[in-house]
């Protein structure tokens, strides 16, 4: 979307025509799913048709992609067979609940049906132990556990439920372990002041039984309420192509700092679907500008200009805490080059505000595109 956006502001129709194909048809603002637990928000809220991006000049067609064929400059759909001079890939990650044997008796917030779960088991919780983790490390938007259990602290305690014990689980030593240190240390003070348990170093979720998840080693933590993240996986179109990484389990291979794939050069890669290669987490923020700095490079090869845009790669995360919120600055770019181990980081904290600035932000990506 973002990418499609872009080309169509510097591209005429004669020098490109623009086709953006998504198999759901509706963009979803996955941040506020956290909101739809909470029932700050309804999933029509945080969700708009892709089709009324038609007005900028580009075609959306609603239908799977089954398969990429590179050599070929082909793509095909479920309808359809489409050629290209350039392609984006920009298929995500898919969070697959169904994968996790035992889904049935916790929730997620990684899925619309996810949030609405969490949402009526969070309406009969009446007190005890909440556990909140991931199946694995590889998920969408690395704080989020967290964010959801600083939230839940919160809502219950509004709520008068005061009998509540909240821990949260990971494959992490420490929390925020990948961000350095510094986040490590911001992290652990603020579940100290929600009273929040971390319990790091555990290695992926094998099931869950009724009341407690069980580990790859055999270990299990007890729970009244549980929320795990749904393991994650590359869509079949890239997984089964020439694009994929076996090294970083079948999503897409880039290069760095281009985002080409480094056979296919017409061929990039932005977002969630290029992460486990380049490293970073799952976030929008890094698909955004990836997504910026890719539509650039096409924008200067069709028009011969150059527009100046760098890979940007930094990221930025509000998150809002309930009691307070707040914002996270990484700057990647030594991570990113090998040239440093974490990535820079830094935190401004504490401020109910985080909230307000989190939905001024929703209300301007909505506006910024639709
Ligand atoms: C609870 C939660 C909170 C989050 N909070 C934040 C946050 O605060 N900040 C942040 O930066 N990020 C956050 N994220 C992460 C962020 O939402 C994702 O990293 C981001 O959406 C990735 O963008 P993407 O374009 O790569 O993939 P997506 O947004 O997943 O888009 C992929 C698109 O591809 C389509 N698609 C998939 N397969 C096919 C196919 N075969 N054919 C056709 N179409 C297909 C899908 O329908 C979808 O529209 C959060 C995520 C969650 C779940």
């Amino acid at each position: 979307m973002v990418v499609a956006r872009k080309l169509s502001e510097h591209l005429t129709s004669s020098e490109a025509e623009i086709v953006l194909i998504d198999k759901n048809g509706r963009h979803l603002f996955w941040p506020s799913l956290l909101w739809v637990m909470t029932g700050i928000r309804e999933v029509d809220d945080i969700s708009r048709p892709l089709k009324l991006l038609e007005k900028r000049g580009i075609k959306v067609v609603v239908d799977e992609v089954i398969r990429i064929d590179p050599a070929d400059n082909k793509v095909a759909t479920k309808g359809g067979e489409y050629t290209y001079d350039y392609l984006v890939v920009a298929l995500g990650a898919t969070p697959r609940p169904d994968l996790l044997p035992g889904n049935e008796h916790i929730c997620a917030p990684w899925t619309p049906e996810g949030a609405l779960k969490c949402r009526k088991m969070l309406a009969e919780f009446r007190g005890g132990r909440v556990v909140i983790g991931s199946h694995d490390p590889i998920y969408k938007c690395a704080p989020a556990p967290f964010e959801a259990a600083f939230l839940i602290k919160y809502l219950m305690e509004q709520r008068g439920v005061t009998n509540i014990d909240v821990t949260v689980f990971h494959q992490w030593k420490e929390p925020m372990e990948p961000f350095g240190p510094f986040m490590v240390s911001m992290f652990k003070r603020f579940l100290d002041m929600y009273n929040i348990k971390f319990v790091g170093g555990k290695p992926n979720v094998a099931r869950v039984e009724e009341g407690r998840v069980v580990f790859e080693d055999n270990s299990s933590i007890e729970f009244d309420l549980g929320i795990v993240v749904p393991p994650h996986e590359p869509p079949p179109a890239v997984a089964q192509s020439e694009l994929a990484n076996p090294k970083a389990y079948n999503y897409m291979l880039v290069e760095l700092p281009t985002l080409r794939h480094p056979k296919y050069k017409n061929v990039f890669g932005v977002g969630d679907i290029i992460e486990p290669t380049i490293g970073l987490g799952m976030a929008g923020v890094f698909a955004h500008f990836q997504g910026e700095y890719v539509a650039s490079q096409i924008i200067d090869e069709i028009k011969g200009t150059f527009m100046g845009e760098h890979y940007n790669m930094t990221g930025v995360c509000v998150m809002d805490m309930g009691y307070m919120g707040a914002a996270v600055f990484c700057d990647f770019k030594d991570k990113l080059l090998g040239r440093a181990e974490y990535p820079n980081c830094y935190m401004i904290g504490g401020m109910r505000l985080f909230r307000a600035v989190k939905a001024t932000f929703e209300k301007l990506w909505f506006d910024k595109f639709f």
